[in-house]
């Protein structure tokens, strides 16, 4: 049975790059209905803390990735490597050094990844050191406690970053002192900022907890990382972890770099939020506006308002910035949208005129101010953008939005005749 790990190290926050990893491990597992396991790194007592793990536990299960059975620790299995170390000590394949256990590495062979993403990759041992199994602190070396695990865990395909390549030939060289199994070798490669160069801090926010923090959608980030490196299908650009797993196929993984694109997932969390359940999106909003201090009186209009910017947001603290007019009359003012619509000879007697229309209107649906507002500009020989423009500044300050209309009537005949009337005599 295909069997696979993410095997995070809980020394820091769940990074971009590693949840990529597990996302594009679990995806496999589910597509070849194998087990996706899940191996927790931490023989580094001293900076592996709990509070890492479990938020790269809980940004897992936030991203939509579940794993099988329960984690499996390295600092509970120290038993088991120093089993395996002395093991190879007593067939004379390593040596001590103090209380360190060390692997002899023969010298002058060559030795062959058959990598699953970027075919073969050839090594020679001649440029490998002997290699730390055991501590002289009786901690085991990443390189061999990583075979001893993936051996005893059955893992049939080890696919992550190509930063570990040049572990590969060393850790070919335990499977085979143990005996056991080699497993498939896919490394993927890495992700590269905007200039090229490894994907770090320096470019910015690398933990997914702080895209999770601006607004991101766990289906847009999943999706977006899934798809560095593969792709759904010619054209396709938005794909969820269930159609993934339909199509993934590891051969179709690409072996060139990808850059990480902050346009490209902005854009595509627009579009993730557009298909979204509105109720779930009702909910999701809701708390953001509840935790920056408003409350919500009307539930009808509430919904209105999230209906009407759904297709608008590209995440979701846009919401509130978009539409602050609806829940405070003391809204954010674009300067420049004031000055190019407002401060404009001839613009306040128009929105005069057409407050003074609305203010008798039986009935203040957007089709019936939309035609009172046509009328006007008709009859004064305008372009109904000459009346639009400034009234949306009048109304909500600001120069986007979502139709003009549809806005007037959410926010009500009273709200809307009193601020273009404010900014008529301002
Ligand atoms: N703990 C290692 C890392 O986070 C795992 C490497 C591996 O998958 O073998 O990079």
């Amino acid at each position: 049975m295909v069997t696979v790990r993410f095997a995070p190290s809980p020394t820091g926050f769940l990074h971009l790059g590693s949840a990529r990893t597990a996302i594009v491990n679990w995806i496999y597992a589910r597509s070849q209905g194998g087990k996706f396991l899940l191996r927790i790194e931490d023989t580094d007592q001293v900076r592996s803390k709990d509070e890492f793990l479990e938020e790269i536990l809980e940004d897992m299960k936030w991203l939509g990735l579940d794993w099988d059975g329960e984690p499996i620790y390295q600092s509970h299995r120290f038993d088991a490597y120093r089993e395996k170390a002395e093991k190879l000590l007593a067939e004379g394949k390593a040596y001590k050094e103090g209380e360190a256990i060390i692997f002899k590495v023969a010298k002058g062979r060559t030795i062959d990844i058959d990598d699953q993403i970027h075919g073969k990759i050839t090594f020679n041992t001649d440029d490998i050191k002997d290699q730390v199994m055991l501590k002289s602190d009786g901690s085991p070396a990443y390189n061999f406690c990583c075979v001893v695990d993936d051996a005893d865990l059955a893992i049939t395909h080890i696919i992550r970053g190509d930063d570990h390549i040049s572990n590969t030939p060393k850790q070919i060289l335990f499977y085979e002192a143990l005996g056991a199994e080699l497993p498939k070798f896919a490394h993927m490669p890495l992700m590269m900022g905007a200039d090229g160069a490894k994907l770090s801090k320096r470019h910015g926010a690398v933990s997914v907890e702080e895209y999770k923090k601006d607004g991101f959608l766990p289906e847009t980030l999943a999706n977006y990382l899934m798809c560095l490196g593969w792709s759904p299908g010619e054209g396709v650009e938005k794909v969820t972890l269930a159609e993934a797993v339909k199509l993934f196929k590891l051969e179709d993984m690409s072996d060139t770099q990808a850059r990480f694109d902050i346009k490209k997932l902005t854009w595509l969390n627009g579009e993730h939020i557009k298909d979204m359940d509105t109720g779930k999106l009702l909910d999701l909003l809701k708390k953001q506006v509840t935790d920056s201090g408003i409350e919500i009186t009307d539930d009808a209009k509430f919904r209105e308002i999230v209906e009407m910017y759904q297709v608008r947001l590209k995440t979701s603290p846009d919401f509130l910035e978009l539409t602050d007019c609806f829940f405070k009359d003391e809204f954010d003012v674009e300067e420049k949208g004031k000055r190019k619509y407002l401060d404009v000879e001839g613009n306040k007697e128009n929105l005069k005129i057409f407050a003074d229309e609305l203010e008798g209107l039986p009935d203040f649906t957007t089709d019936a101010i939309e035609f009172v507002c046509r009328d006007i500009a008709d009859n004064r020989q305008l372009k109904a953008s000459q009346i639009i423009h400034p009234t949306r500044m009048a109304i909500s300050g600001k120069t986007r939005g979502a139709g003009l209309f549809e806005m007037m009537e959410v926010l009500g005949k009273e709200k809307t005749v009193e601020r273009m009337r404010k900014a008529a005599l301002a």
